[in-house]
């Protein structure tokens, strides 16, 4: 019988595996696909996910591949409105590190053990046996059903496997109507090469991130409703044609394969029902455009595992320090929302007058003392991944 039972093979389930096991206990992970996801959806690692990481060499093998963007300009109308400093913040790690999330679930996957992919979970049960709470686990699997009982379960089974744990609508979800369209694409050497950069047009926003080999992935907003659907050469065109519009007019010659995406804010008040912990996108779901939720979810990870473990070894359910833990990534999911709504609606299109406005102010803001405060808030500064008791 495995101690512990981790639901999702992303990135967080990955490395709450890794966690465990590195303080030697049995983890079993159920992942639904039979291969590793190969789609890109976050890129930016954050300095407490650094920092955080550092102990386990981690941090090492994703910085190998990483470009380290120091700064991120705003700009209008061919303008820089401001730049924001990640370099100038007093951290161990003064830079967003971006590299894709296939390469950062590689390198998570390096320390977990061996996933068991193909394994649908489809219920978790609290079952009473030797005096003691255990889980019992359902799934299907290509040999049929199958159940693993364990002390525990944690489920990292981003949005999709939510209703395991909660029941339906019992997590707030708010859909923002904001479209958005996303390309990786290689670019000609440029001087901004490691330079985040976020162009405010009037017509919505331009985001244009560098990426490992002379790549950048570029997010333009689209509309307001479900993508129209027209066809992957519609999408390319109509991302090429706001990046020709944004500022971005060679680069958009590049761009292929472009999708497109909606955006939804969601944070589950409790993250504990009695053996079961749910940690990353099941419990917290913030918009990309703010690029901090799995940096969340690997922040859940690192300061859930030395508590579980602690769990397993001694039988007892540290109970204060587990609702230590919950109000602390509860707290921080809350704040990482509120910035990425602040970030989506700053990216909506306004009217001539009103984005004059919208640049002024903002410029103001980067250039005087906000702009530290920006640079803070961006770089997650608010979340130190740490509670009381998570070392261990
Ligand atoms: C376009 C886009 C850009 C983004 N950019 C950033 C960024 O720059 N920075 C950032 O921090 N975040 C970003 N994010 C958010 C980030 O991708 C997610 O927060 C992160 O992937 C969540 O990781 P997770 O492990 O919790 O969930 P997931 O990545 O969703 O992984 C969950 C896993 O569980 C499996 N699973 C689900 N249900 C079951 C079940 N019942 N049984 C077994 N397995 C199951 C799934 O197959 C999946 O492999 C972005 C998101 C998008 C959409």
């Amino acid at each position: 019988m495995p101690d512990v039972v981790v639901v999702g093979a992303g990135p967080v389930g990955l490395l709450l595996s890794a966690e465990l096991a590195r303080r030697g206990l049995d983890v079993l992970t159920l992942e639904r696909r039979a291969e590793r996801g190969s789609r890109s959806r976050a890129i930016g690692l954050h300095a407490p996910v650094l920092a955080a990481l550092e102990p386990s060499g981690i941090t090492e093998r994703l910085l190998a591949g990483a470009v380290r963007v120091d700064r991120g300009e705003c700009r209008a109308d061919g303008r820089v409105l401001g730049v924001v400093r990640f370099d100038a913040l007093s951290t161990r790690f003064p830079f967003v590190a971006t590299l894709p999330q296939p390469v950062t679930e590689a390198a998570l996957a390096q320390d977990a053990p061996p996933v068991r992919r193909g394994a649908l979970v489809t219920g978790i049960r609290t079952i009473a046996g030797d005096g003691r709470r255990r889980v019992r686990v359902q799934a299907v699997t290509a040999d049929g059903a199958r159940e693993w009982d364990a002390a525990v379960a944690i489920v990292a089974s981003g949005a999709g496997g939510r209703d395991l744990v909660y029941r339906p609508g019992g997590v707030a979800i708010h859909a923002y109507a904001d479209r958005y369209l996303m390309a990786d694409a290689d670019v000609d050497p440029r001087p901004d090469a490691d330079v985040a950069v976020v162009t405010l047009a009037r017509d919505g926003v331009l985001e244009s991130f560098p990426l490992p080999g002379g790549r950048r992935r570029f997010v333009a907003w689209d509309g307001l409703g479900d993508d129209p659907d027209t066809g992957p050469e519609t999408r390319d065109e109509r991302l090429r044609a706001a990046m020709r519009r944004r500022g971005e007019a060679a680069a958009a010659e590049r761009v292929t394969g472009a999708t497109s995406f909606r955006v939804r804010r969601a944070v589950a008040p409790r993250l504990r029902r009695g053996p079961v912990l749910v940690v990353g996108d099941a419990a917290h779901e913030v918009s990309p455009i703010g690029g901090q939720g799995m940096n969340l979810g690997l922040l859940d990870a690192v300061g859930l595992a030395p508590l579980v473990a602690t769990w397993v070894r001694t039988g007892a359910a540290p109970d204060a320090e587990l609702e230590r833990w919950e109000r602390s990534r509860v707290r921080s999911a809350r704040v990482a929302a509120a910035i990425a709504s602040v970030n989506t609606a700053l990216g909506r299109p306004r009217s001539p007058v009103l984005h004059r406005v919208r640049s002024s102010v903002l410029g103001a803001a980067i250039s005087g003392p906000g702009g530290r405060l920006l640079a803070h808030a961006y770089a997650m500064g608010f979340d130190s991944g740490r509670h009381p008791t998570a070392a261990g």
